[in-house]
């Protein structure tokens, strides 16, 4: 646990591992995990205001205007007033990022560098059985016959999503989005950066970082 309350945000690109590592986080740390999207999708489903504002655009895979995001999160972070958090998927943007800022100014905020080759090498293999979701690798969970489901049998399937070049385009567009962010927080040496192939070889470096963090917090690399 955490002598302190802490206000944190995790970034890092699509399928480097950033759910692993926020729930073994929350687990340990007792941290609250806010996650955009799952916040956005809460309010699509209740059909709240906000959430017919925002289904509008992700439907047409845009980002949710800033200000639609900076009052949804400064309506969350009002009711965990002496708790610590964790922020998944916000800030997005420079805006969300000052608005953030502004009202309430986070302590540290981790990135995990997984190189995009391990990303890409590690999606791309992937390999799924639509009617039932199960999911192999070619090389670490192999199905038992070469392209078909151990279970029915029937054949698997690369998915859209998971083909290199969806993959690399969604790399791209999350390096180019989230550049601006990180540098606003390195400017202010609250950013700590995580470098690592997977989630086991990252996790021990993250938690002995928070295990140990004492005030004031400066910009780290840890390798
Ligand atoms: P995610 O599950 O994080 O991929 O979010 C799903 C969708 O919600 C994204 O494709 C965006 O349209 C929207 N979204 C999530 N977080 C943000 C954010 N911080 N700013 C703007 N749009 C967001």
């Amino acid at each position: 646990m955490l002598s302190k309350v802490l206000k944190t945000i995790i970034i890092g690109p699509p399928g480097a591992g950033k759910g692993t590592i926020s729930t073994r986080i929350v687990k340990d740390f007792g941290m609250k995990h806010l996650s955009s999207g799952d916040i956005l999708r809460k309010h699509i489903m209740e059909g709240t205001a906000t959430g017919l504002a925002a289904k509008h655009h992700i439907d047409k895979g845009e980002l949710v205007p800033d200000r639609v995001m900076v009052d949804i999160f400064i309506t969350e972070l009002r009711h965990l007033h002496n708790h610590s958090w964790l922020l998944d998927g916000f800030p997005r943007t420079v805006k969300q990022a000052e608005a953030l800022h502004r009202v309430e100014p986070v302590d540290l905020v981790i990135n995990l560098k997984v190189p995009f080759e391990v990303i890409m090498e590690r999606i791309s293999n992937r390999w799924t059985h639509i009617s039932s979701g199960r999911i192999y690798h070619s090389e670490f969970n192999p199905p038992k016959v070469t392209g078909k489901d151990d279970v029915t049998g029937e054949d698997l399937i690369q998915r859209d999503d998971d083909k290199p070049e969806t993959v690399r385009q969604r790399l791209q567009t999350f390096q180019n989005m989230t550049e601006k962010v990180l540098d606003f927080y390195r400017e202010r040496d609250l950013l700590t950066e995580f470098q690592g192939s997977e989630s086991n070889e990252i996790w021990p470096r993250v938690h002995k970082f928070l295990s140990t963090i004492k005030t004031p917090l400066h910009y780290t690399e840890y390798k």
